[in-house]
């Protein structure tokens, strides 16, 4: 019997090298340590009430995630709801900025997006368009952060504040004055090229597990290929080009490896096998960063203007309407990065301070306050430094027959859905062309 491909994390990265391998005829064996699929993009039960571990929004250029989900049988368009990127920010006691693209094609559709801009002044608006063509067509330089880069692109203090900040932090997990500006300037360049329709925004309608891990699981298994549970690597061995994988319950495998975990846990694995110490130090630069979801439930579905607000001067700098998704009176607040948790956790009450602070900033809010609950994951992506951006190894880490995958790894891209897809299929590439022939 061929010797199988061990992919080791069930998360969107491994689930998409599996089945990549399993569609070509590969024997494959996918180990995780949890009791279910998903990783950091699953869903919970949390006493009756299924939603994910953290909101989830796929923008810019997404077309591997749409394309997997595709093949798997589901209609992106069911699964998702998609919208043009328009930004709102709700500022304390003034005109909401809004901001974004229209339905007219590239590159109209940005220049009528910025003519029609509201709640932004004449100045911030030629400074904005000015740096357009800066974002298209020039790569910062590797070092700057992206505060420094917006600096150098003449950007106001208050066009920071009111939208790069929360764009950047919303994009990298990263806070501006830490986060790799080329990473930055990536992101808008994927998301403002051609065709217009690349810069939409895709909301999940459906639970995250049911769009692409449980499905993606059920076809990793018609294809003959093995899904185990609560099957933790605890141990890598190499023995003559053979990898050997040791889990927590005993069990043994040996095969070609895709080791698709976080960083954190992948260094863990790797430590103290000879030739990986480069490797490892690389793993340690990437270091981890917070996002925090706070769900707030209503009795009727709150007066929210748009499916998606931004809270300017806020730790949650996105709020997430769930009721054009089918859930009736839910929303979804999210605070990403260092900073934002910082302050969430001087916070006393977090919950009654949103609400009190949606009340404050949209009009006609119910006074009912709402059931929360929060959820935070402490390590939601690793920080998207210039550092971080240097240390990223490719899926080919130099030692025959162990390939990694993850959001993590040098896919150009933040740390993504996107990204965590691309590099399954590049692992996955990499070990089908390694197979004994
Ligand atoms: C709260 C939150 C909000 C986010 N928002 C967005 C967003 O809006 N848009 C977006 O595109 N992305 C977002 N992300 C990022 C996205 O979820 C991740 O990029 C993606 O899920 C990473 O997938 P992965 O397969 O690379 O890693 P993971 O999902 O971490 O998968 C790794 C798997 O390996 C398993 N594992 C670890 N160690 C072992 C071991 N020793 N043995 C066996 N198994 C092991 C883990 O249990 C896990 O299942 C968000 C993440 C979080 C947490």
């Amino acid at each position: 019997m061929k010797q199988p491909v061990i992919v080791i994390g069930a998360g969107w990265s491994g689930l998409t090298a599996a089945l990549a391998l399993a569609e070509r005829g590969e024997p494959v064996i996918v180990l995780e340590a949890a009791p279910i699929s998903g990783g950091r993009a699953r869903s919970i039960d949390h006493g009756g009430r299924i939603h994910d571990n953290g909101q989830h929004l796929l923008l810019c250029a997404c077309t591997r995630v749409i394309e997997r989900i595709t093949r798997l049988g589901l209609d992106p368009e069911q699964a998702f709801l998609r919208l043009p990127l328009r930004l709102r920010m709700h500022r304390p006691a003034a005109e909401c900025l809004e901001l974004g693209t229209s339905r007219r094609p590239w590159p109209l559709h940005l220049i009528e997006g910025l003519v029609r801009a509201r709640g932004i002044a004449l100045p911030e608006r030629f400074a904005f368009a000015a740096c357009l063509p800066d974002i298209l067509f020039n790569t910062p330089s590797e070092e700057s952060t992206v505060q420094e880069w917006l600096d150098g692109l003449a950007q106001p203090p208050s066009l920071c504040r009111r939208l790069w900040h929360a764009l950047c932090v919303s994009a990298l997990n990263t806070d501006p004055e830490q986060a790799s500006a080329r990473l930055f300037a990536r992101v808008l360049r994927e998301t403002f090229r051609p065709p217009a329709r690349r810069a939409d925004l895709w909301i999940p309608r459906r639970p995250l597990s049911a769009i692409f891990p449980e499905p993606a699981v059920h076809r990793i298994r018609r294809l003959g290929g093995q899904v185990r549970f609560r099957h933790r690597a605890v141990a890598l061995e190499a023995r003559a080009g053979q990898w050997r994988v040791q889990c927590r319950n005993g069990a043994r495998l040996e095969g070609r490896i895709i080791l698709a975990t976080p960083p954190w846990s992948a260094a863990r694995l790797l430590a103290g096998i000879p030739g990986t110490g480069a490797l490892c130090r690389r793993l340690e630069r990437l270091v981890p960063s917070p996002i925090t979801t706070l769900w707030l439930e209503y009795p009727e579905p709150p007066p929210l203007p748009a499916p998606l607000i931004g809270l300017e001067a806020a730790p949650y700098q996105f709020v997430f309407d769930h009721t054009p998704l089918g859930a009736r009176g839910r929303l979804a607040l999210v605070a990403s990065g260092p900073a934002a948790n910082r302050a969430l956790d001087a916070m006393d009450s977090p919950a009654r301070r949103a609400h009190a602070l949606l009340r404050e900033r949209c009009t006609g809010w119910p006074a009912t306050e709402p059931v929360a609950w929060q959820v935070r994951e402490r390590r939601a992506t690793f920080l998207a430094t210039p550092e971080a951006e240097r240390a990223r190894p490719g899926a080919d880490c130099g030692l025959p027959g162990l390939m990694l995958a993850g959001d993590w790894t040098a896919t150009s891209l933040p740390a993504t859905l996107e990204s965590a897809v691309r590099s399954g299929e590049t692992a996955a590439e990499l070990a089908y062309r390694q197979r004994p022939v």
